[in-house]
């Protein structure tokens, strides 16, 4: 049997990534999802936040990001259905204008306060009397699963193997591992990277190890073609979820089964897509059961509501509640490395902002994996937080 170079666990915009890059490498590489319908990337916005860097390193990869994504659809011979849009982030009435100025100083490119007025000229389908302004800039967009299957068709022209089947088990021999099982067969490889969301958690558990990878439950509704459009990204001008996201990292608290860590989170937003559905919501759950108890109604109803009043057209348009998980780190760093105290196991999750950043990460981290050093990916490195 073929021992590969690299499995990659997860079908997602990083495994997607991961495994076209390592296999552009040189590498032999098998991609095994479970194809289930409800990963992250699945439900995705598809946002490319490139302006957004706070820091050297994430201002370097943030572009890095959009430049990668310029270059996608020619190197993958696939629209990815890039395109640059306004984002909009609404101020609620009532809102300390002045705090969130702030709040977006710190970014290398803030976004631009403008009034309601000007933000319905942006965006013709927001009410004006709704909102006390907003701040804007340019934004990059793709299509999720038009970027995943673009990556997917290069990966395979590229001599990778793709199959869809659960992985059930890690093999761990000693310090070492060795590969991966599914319930019909074991595959050997020389390393095994799991990059399958919220259930890299799971499956690095089931040989022992832990890592600080953490999740949301996140809510939408995902809407039949409208007949209207919506030019804008529009999300609220609020961080409560970062802000959140960056208190719900007490390990203790998410060893508790079945614990709500925080309360959830309500960012009326929507994106409609070149095929003129649209997704609205998202309702964040930090809660440690993949399942936590949710009303899919009352969820439903919550994100309408919130998302009918800044745009009346929404009322009654047809839709589906959708759920996913999504992962994050600590301090808002990708989650990537070799796992210490085994040898032959990575892990490639945790992105915040990942359609900006996992597209140059994986470039990066296709190299790292055989020259083992690189800059920027020593400082994203799960080693951070062992201290291995
Ligand atoms: C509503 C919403 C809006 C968002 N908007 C944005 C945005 O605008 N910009 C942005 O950058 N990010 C956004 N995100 C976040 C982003 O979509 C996710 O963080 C990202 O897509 C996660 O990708 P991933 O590959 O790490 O994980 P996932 O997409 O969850 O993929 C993991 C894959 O692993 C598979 N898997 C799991 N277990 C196994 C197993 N045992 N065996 C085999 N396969 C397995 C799963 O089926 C899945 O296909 C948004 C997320 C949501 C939900």
């Amino acid at each position: 049997m073929q021992t590969y170079d690299a499995i990659v666990i997860g079908n997602g915009l990083a495994g997607a990534a991961l495994s076209y890059e390592l296999a552009k490498a040189g590498q032999s590489v098998l991609l095994m999802d479970d194809g289930s319908p409800h990963s992250g990337t699945r439900y995705s916005y598809g946002g490319i936040g490139y302006w957004a860097g706070t820091t050297d390193l994430t201002e370097t990869l943030f572009r890095a990001g959009i430049e990668r994504h310029r270059e996608l659809p020619e190197e993958l011979d696939a629209d990815t259905q890039l395109r640059e849009l306004d984002l909009l982030l609404t101020v609620e009435k009532g809102a300390d204008i002045d705090d969130l100025k702030s709040g977006y100083a710190s970014f290398r490119t803030p976004p631009q306060f403008v009034d309601a007025q000007t933000a319905h000229e942006i965006e013709p389908q927001l009410n004006p009397e709704a909102i006390d302004g907003a701040f804007t800039i340019r934004h990059a967009h793709v299509d999720p699963m038009s970027l995943v299957s673009a990556y997917n068709q290069a990966f395979r022209r590229l001599g990778g193997h793709h199959n869809i089947s659960a992985v059930t088990r890690l093999v761990r021999i000693g310090n070492k591992i060795t590969g991966i099982t599914t319930e019909a067969q074991a595959y050997p490889a020389k390393n095994v990277i799991v990059a399958a969301g919220a259930y890299s958690l799971q499956l690095i558990g089931s040989v022992g190890l832990q890592v600080s990878l953490f999740f949301t439950h996140a809510e939408i509704v995902e809407t039949e073609p409208l007949d209207f459009e919506v030019r804008a990204f529009v999300m609220p001008a609020t961080n409560a979820r970062i802000v959140i996201e960056n208190k719900a990292t007490d390990p203790q608290a998410w060893q508790q089964p079945n614990h709500q860590v925080m309360p959830p989170v309500l960012e009326a937003g929507i994106i409609q897509f070149k095929n003129k559905t649209a997704r609205i919501g998202q309702i964040s759950r930090f809660h440690t059961a993949y399942t936590p108890p949710v009303d899919p109604q009352i969820s439903e109803a919550e994100m309408r509501q919130a998302m009918e009043q800044r745009m009346p057209a929404l009322k009654d348009v047809p839709g589906s509640w959708r759920h996913c998980l999504v992962t994050f780190s600590q301090d808002g760093l990708p989650l990537i490395g070799p796992l210490p105290t085994v040898t032959g196991l990575h892990l490639f999750s945790g992105f915040t902002g990942p359609f900006a950043l996992v597209p140059p990460v994986a470039q990066l981290y296709a190299k790292y994996i055989s020259q083992s050093s690189d800059p920027l990916i020593e400082k994203m490195l799960l080693s951070r937080f062992t201290g291995v």
